[in-house]
């Protein structure tokens, strides 16, 4: 970085609050608004007088006040077509989403006393491409050059990671914000930090535990939500910001009381309710059910079990409520971590990782990995019976995949005589090639003519900045074509194309061929025919997972297992048993 480029920063871009962070002489600082708080609520609204856009606290009241004035939670439409209207003038997610971006961009520059120009910006794991993509033009359009998108729980897994590099382990990173659930766990070996899998509920957050206290304490007052909310959107929003004051004290308090104010049609004037901890839990019972089940997708998703997690960390503000700490303590059979502030993990993890790209010394050589949010394949043609069926989505990295990765496929002529064969790229699950999005595609020329089933290796090497190669080789000929995708930039460079090649090519390199694997596997092969039985079958299990992982071309996986098969081997070979 030379020095007049200035810092990176990090950026977490949230549903209900945004925050800019730098880290800077060995610690993470985080920017202020002009208000003098760190959280930006990510809140667009004009300003009646001056017909001004306005941005954070001053736009979110006047929002509360006059919805027509404003948009929040458009982090939601990210990557849609959703329209948002602002006093009849419509504006995109994106728009919108620059505008925030743009106020970070001024907060930061006052603090730094300079232009702020680069910076990372976190999503949630379950992004897909598009809504990347969406983020990364929100950024650009704000002025911003942004160095990398970077998932929400890596980002706070590397807030609490970094400053005490602890013994490898199993995270999980539970986050509920305002409006969104998420689960992630992840894997810490040796300073990596790996996504294993995510689950979450866009629809689930703090701001739903609100509205039940707030229906809590209006049932209380002899009136229902529903009319209330239906006869006197005003009156339900002040009773809202009450329900919303009361409900952060609950995390502290036993007991709040909350002024429900008149509402028309049901109550003449202001009614007094007192709500116990205890009353409150109650009602929030079906929504601490409902956060049961992305932690059991996100840990069926691992593979693992309560007992393999050896750290749990909380993000998003509405962690401190001391029900979802007891959920989530009990549910993963963990203390959650501390010392982080949860509104504010994810932007210091951003900054760290700005840091890093930066080069900053201070930070230290934490790696970081990460898995691909949507699964990447091709469409293919399946036979039933006589019938050849097209169309259908043949996953060629799956979703969860440890990225960077390069992972291959060999698909077959149908056709006699077929010398063409088009490669379309799609990402997302569905069984239909057509039901996921299309993002790109390559025709391979020069197939021999023969009878059906000849054969082109199609390999996807894909990166962490979610540029994705895709290679098809004659394997009879030898014949190559390949193209670079990018989804996340709106278009690259020669010179960025040249880089993304020489960088892919790097991660392309089969960890089979390293001299010292191949040795270690052919030792372990001779022992087998040493060994006793159980030794062997372990031998055996051992060598599965390694050969299971070079397949996968998985290099953590492939370390992980070079190493427990080395332990073992050693063993052995000393003639020592286990
Ligand atoms: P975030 O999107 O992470 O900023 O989360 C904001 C959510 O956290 C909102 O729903 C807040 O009501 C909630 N929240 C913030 N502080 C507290 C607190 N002390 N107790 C309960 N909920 C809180």
């Amino acid at each position: 970085m030379s020095a007049d480029e200035g810092p990176i920063v990090g950026i977490d871009l949230g549903t209900t609050n945004s925050t800019v962070a730098v880290f800077r002489a060995g610690a993470v600082e985080v920017f202020e608004s002009g208000l003098g708080d760190p959280l930006t609520p990510s809140v667009v609204a004009m300003d009646k007088r001056g017909g001004a856009l306005l941005v954070g606290r001053t736009a979110k009241d006047i929002y509360a006040a006059h919805p027509e004035l404003g948009a929040a939670a458009f982090k939601r439409g990210m990557g849609s077509d959703l329209s948002y209207s602002i006093a009849g003038a419509k504006y995109s997610s994106v728009e919108l989403s620059s505008m925030v971006l743009k106020q970070l961009k001024q907060d930061a520059a006052r603090t730094l006393g300079r232009e702020a120009s680069r910076c990372v910006i976190t999503v949630p794991a379950y992004f897909n491409e598009a809504q990347r993509f969406a983020t990364r033009k929100a950024g650009e359009m704000a002025g911003w050059v942004v160095e990398r998108i970077l998932n929400e729980p890596t980002a706070a897994a590397i807030a609490h990671g970094v400053h005490g590099k602890g013994p490898d382990g199993t995270i999980v990173v539970v986050d509920l914000g305002g409006g969104t659930f998420d689960v992630c766990v992840m894997d810490r070996f040796e300073g990596a930090l790996m996504v294993r899998s995510v689950a979450g509920e866009s629809m689930l957050g703090g701001e739903d535990f609100t509205r039940r206290l707030a229906s809590l304490a209006l049932t209380r007052a002899g009136a229902t939500y529903e009319t209330a909310e239906m006869n006197d959107p005003e009156g339900i929003t002040l009773l809202l910001k009450r329900a919303e004051l009361a409900k952060r004290k609950l995390s502290e308090a036993e007991s709040v009381e909350i002024v429900v104010p008149p509402v028309r049609r049901q109550l003449d004037q202001p009614v007094p309710v007192t709500v116990s901890r205890e009353d409150a839990e109650d009602a929030f019972a079906p929504l601490l059910d409902r956060l049961r089940g992305p932690c059991r997708a996100a840990m069926r998703g691992a593979g693992l079990n309560k007992t393999d997690i050896t750290e749990v960390i909380l993000v998003g503000g509405a962690t401190r409520m001391p029900c979802i700490q007891r959920f989530v303590r009990e549910r993963f059979d963990r203390a959650p971590q501390e010392g982080v502030d949860p509104d504010l993990a994810i932007v210091h993890g951003a900054a760290i990782q700005a840091a890093l790209i930066a080069d900053d010394e201070g930070v230290g050589d934490m790696v970081v990995t990460d898995v691909a949010s949507h699964s990447l394949g091709t469409s293919v043609v399946k036979h039933y019976g006589h019938k050849k069926v097209d169309g259908f989505f043949l996953p060629i990295i799956h979703r969860n995949s440890v990225i960077p990765t390069s992972q291959s496929q060999i698909l077959s002529t149908v056709e006699p005589n077929q010398t063409q064969m088009r490669i379309d790229v799609y990402e997302g699950e569905a069984r239909l090639a057509s039901h996921n999005r299309k993002i790109g595609e390559l025709i391979v020329k020069d197939i021999p003519r023969g009878a059906p089933g000849q054969q082109v290796e199609v390999t996807f090497t894909y990166d962490l900045d979610g540029i994705l190669e895709v290679e098809c080789r004659i394997v009879d000929t030898g014949k190559t074509v390949s193209k670079i995708l990018s989804r996340t930039s709106t278009s690259l460079s020669d010179t960025e194309i040249q880089a993304a090649a020489k960088r892919l090519a790097k991660i392309k390199q089969d960890p089979r061929e390293t001299p010292a694997v191949r040795d270690l596997i052919a030792r372990a092969e001779l022992l087998m025919r040493e060994v006793v039985s159980d030794q062997r079958e372990r031998l055996e299990a051992m060598l599965d997972v390694l050969e299971d992982a070079l397949a996968r071309r998985d290099p953590e996986a492939v370390e992980r297992a070079v190493r427990d098969l080395e332990r073992f081997v050693s063993f052995l070979d000393d003639g020592e048993r286990w």
